[in-house]
């Protein structure tokens, strides 16, 4: 038997590569992914998880990639409304910033308008009394406290959510799954897969490289020939961004912060995880050495925990790195000159297209996690225009994988669950898998010793989904990107869990 043939192979797991083998398979075409590590495991589980326009793009004059991304955020706030919700922004204006109230105010305007009719509070300025009421910000030299509306989005579990419907459609998706070497023949390409300790072929007309960080090195494996080319090397800058953790302060903030910071910098800080904590970042460093191991630097956490002290004032005494619970650095991978200032170089997706016969090569390059469904759908047609032939557009307004419930159907839907689970668990539950908390529930039913806790908040039934639905290997897998636990479990209690992945 000859290799298998698909007509696309799909290179990364990251948010792109899966909502691409998403919308191919629900046209109808045969589909494969590899993913090498984890679903998300690099920059998709790294962003500042936010599904957002962009505010501070209207000031580079970015105004299409703000007005698709807004449209993008109120698309995700339907479809996936487990994994995406709205999250309020105060951007206060102290008197020594560049950007004068009058300015930013200018700008949620706009903001407000290219996002007219998605249901989204409109932006304004805070009454003196509730600027009174804000727990920690300091007040010296504060002229103003702006507002407006974006959301949070569960980056990760976008990403899993695209690559499992993906698999419900038909595409053949794994992760630990890498592709080794790509060699054009006539009509497409012969791809080299590693799964589990084997090597096999797959033949396909056309191959995506969504690859993130490592777009270069999958690009390089298209050897260079009279009758084939690889795409054109290009200007390709790593910068990453870091985030920091803190838990929440005393009395909780309820609402996210848009700062700016020193030079054209914007910094956040987001209440995350049901208010249990506050996630500070981002930086702009460009990265050298190896992109798949990106961390926060200690130059980066003393950067972010100074600035969150110039801005808020604790009466315990300032933010220190004792108090960092959690940190990670993610990747921008920027298509721009090595002179360009990052936060310059725009972030509109770029996609190079190469033909072989009736095949060809994508290769993709920067993007956002808000513009994912878009961009997927942009690379379907560059697929359509070099010749393969697909089903019609579907992804705009269809339902996530889990996304069937709206946010209060979830809320109803945690409190009926099994009385053998915990009210909290069921609402984390409800929170993170949408409607597939049917699963969890019915597997429960028929089997009631499945609600026991392997650890606290964790009943054994989580984890069986977790390794036989959504391909959990290890403990990080589940701990970091099926759920965010690893920041409430103590280290015996993550240890059990990392040898239960080991076990099965
Ligand atoms: C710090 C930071 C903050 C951000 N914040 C936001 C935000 O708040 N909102 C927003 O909309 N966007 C944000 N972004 C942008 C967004 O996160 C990225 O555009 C998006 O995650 C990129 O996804 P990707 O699929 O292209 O790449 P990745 O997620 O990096 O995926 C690439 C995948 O390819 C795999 N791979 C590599 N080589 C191979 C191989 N040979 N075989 C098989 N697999 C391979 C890797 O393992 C990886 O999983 C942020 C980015 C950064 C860096």
């Amino acid at each position: 038997m000859g290799p298998k043939t698909v007509d696309l192979v799909v290179v990364g797991g990251g948010i792109h590569g899966a909502a691409i083998a998403r919308d191919a398979a629900g046209r109808g075409l045969r589909v494969l992914l590899a993913e090498r590590e984890d679903y998300a495991g690099l920059t998709s589980s790294l962003s500042s998880k936010l599904a957002h326009g962009g505010l501070r793009y209207l000031e580079h004059m970015e105004f299409k990639l703000v007005r698709e991304s807004l449209s993008e955020r109120a698309g995700l706030l339907k479809t996936a409304p487990h994994l995406v919700s709205p999250l309020k922004f105060l951007l206060p204006i102290f008197d020594w910033q560049p950007r004068s109230a009058w300015f930013v105010h200018t700008g949620l305007a706009l903001y407000d308008l290219l996002s007219l009719g998605d249901g989204m509070p409109a932006s304004g300025r805070l009454a003196k009394d509730d600027v009174d009421r804000l727990p920690h910000l300091r007040r010296d030299h504060l002229d103003a406290v702006l507002h407006y509306h974006d959301a949070h989005a569960d980056d990760a579990r976008l990403t899993l959510s695209a690559a499992l419907d993906a698999r419900t459609r038909g595409a053949d998706v794994a992760n630990r799954r890498a592709v080794t070497a790509i060699v054009p023949r006539e009509n497409g390409y012969t791809v080299a897969l590693s799964e589990q300790g084997k090597t096999r072929q797959i033949e396909t007309r056309f191959v995506v490289n969504t690859a993130g960080p490592f777009v270069g090195e999958v690009d390089a494996m298209i050897p260079q020939g009279p009758s084939y080319r690889g795409p054109s090397p290009r200007d390709i800058r790593l910068v990453r961004g870091s985030h920091i953790v803190l838990p929440m302060p005393e009395p909780a903030e309820t609402c996210a912060y848009t700062l700016q910071d020193e030079g054209e910098r914007i910094l956040f800080v987001i209440p995350w995880l049901d208010g249990n904590f506050l996630m500070i970042g981002t930086t702009d460093v460009p990265q050298s050495g190896d992109p798949g191991r990106a961390v926060c630097s200690p130059a980066e956490k003393t950067y972010l925990l100074a600035a969150y002290n110039r801005y808020f004032a604790h009466a315990g005494g300032p933010a220190t790195e004792d108090d960092i619970v959690f940190d990670w650095a993610g990747l921008r991978t920027l298509h721009g000159a090595p002179d360009e200032q990052p936060s310059r170089i725009s972030r509109e997706v770029t996609i190079e297209t190469k033909a072989q016969g009736h095949g060809g090569f994508l290769s993709l390059v920067g993007g956002k996690l808000t513009t994912h469904r878009a961009t997927a759908e942009q690379v379907l047609a560059r697929l359509q225009a070099l010749g393969l032939e697909m089903g019609p557009s579907w992804t705009k307004g269809a339902p996530a994988y889990g996304g069937t419930l709206d946010r209060e159907a979830l809320v109803a839907r945690a409190q009926e669950g099994p009385a053998s689970v915990l009210p909290q668990t069921r609402r984390r539950w409800a929170f993170t898998y949408g409607d597939k908390i049917e699963d969890l529930y019915t597997q429960i039913a028929k089997e009631p010793g499945l609600a026991e806790e392997i650890v606290p908040g964790v009943p054994r039934a989580e984890l069986q989904h977790a390794a036989s639905v959504e391909d959990a290997r290890t403990g990080e897998d589940f701990l970091l990107r099926r759920t965010k636990l690893r920041l409430f479990l103590d280290e015996a209690a993550r240890e059990t869990v990392e040898d239960w992945f080991a076990k099965t």
